[in-house]
């Protein structure tokens, strides 16, 4: 249990766990379902994140990571299982509820960051606020300043995100994430495109903003070396979890401490 964790919103399920951000009851998912293209990819995942986990998602490329996270996220509904976030139980929710419960607890890290690039820092780290206001204001620019002073590029606010580094971009999308104060932040190989050294100083910016606010992170990575800074991994192989352990441990190795290679 997470001490001092509270659970906010509906709590439609009486067996909702002190501090549960997420759970997940017997998800899966198939493509297609009722074709004769059908294929289920997730095969009944069970999982459960508290406030302030910062857990990577490891596996194979196609055993289901990026499908898994896009049910997480709301962005997709599973086909069988109950998805709770907060305790509410998202299944329950039509379109418009879920984007608007997407929009203001879920941030989302890309690997292609999905940033405008022909408005400046400042205005995609604000895109979220305006989505849920509908308006701008002074106020919203200022939060938006404050983020992109977090992550170290004040000086850019007024820069084409088109004109920034990869390194750069993917630091306004960690900003632009964190715009709603989400509960929980999605991250889909977000150091995927970049360099060794950016990719180190984006991972320690994710978890900077972990240990600043508590937010809970969920993160695909390939790479064992980011794997192992997070505090827990979960290994998915052909759409089912194969390992869930702290750190430094993984089931697929037979064992071995993954920080000693990669
Ligand atoms: P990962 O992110 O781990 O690489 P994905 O979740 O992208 O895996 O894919 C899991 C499996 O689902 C793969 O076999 C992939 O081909 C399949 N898949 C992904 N998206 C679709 C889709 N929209 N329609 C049909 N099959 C899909
Ligand atoms: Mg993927």
């Amino acid at each position: 249990m997470v001490s001092g964790a509270v659970v906010s919103g509906t709590v439609a399920d009486a067996k909702v766990v002190a501090g549960e951000v997420l759970r997940l009851d017997g998800v899966r998912k198939a493509y297609n379902p009722g074709t004769p293209q059908a294929v289920e990819v997730l095969h009944g995942i069970d999982l459960l994140l508290r406030r302030g986990e910062f857990c990577a998602l490891i596996g194979p490329s196609g055993s289901g990571k990026s499908t898994l996270l896009n049910l997480i996220g709301l962005l997709d509904r599973p086909t069988a299982g109950k998805l709770f976030l907060q305790g509410q139980e998202t299944g329950l929710l039509d379109d418009a509820a879920l984007t608007r419960l997407r929009g203001r607890s879920i941030g989302f890290v890309f690997q292609n960051h999905n940033l405008i690039s022909a408005f400046t820092a400042a205005e995609n780290v604000m895109m979220p606020l305006l989505l849920d206001r509908g308006w701008p204001d002074a106020a919203m620019r200022r939060a938006a300043e404050a983020l992109l002073d977090h992550v170290g590029l004040l000086r850019w606010k007024d820069s084409m995100v088109g004109n920034l580094s990869g390194g750069q971009q993917q630091r306004v999308a960690v900003a632009r994430a964190l715009a709603m104060s989400p509960v929980l932040v999605l991250a889909d190989e977000p150091t995927g495109n970049l360099d060794t050294k950016s990719a180190d100083d984006v991972f320690t910016l994710l978890r900077e903003m972990n240990l600043a606010g508590g937010t809970t992170f969920l993160i695909v990575t390939h790479d064992p070396r980011l794997a192992a800074r997070c505090d827990r991994i979960v290994e998915v192989v052909d759409g089912r979890i194969v390992a869930d352990a702290p750190s430094g441990y993984s089931a697929a190795r037979g064992g071995a401490d993954i920080r000693t290679t990669g």
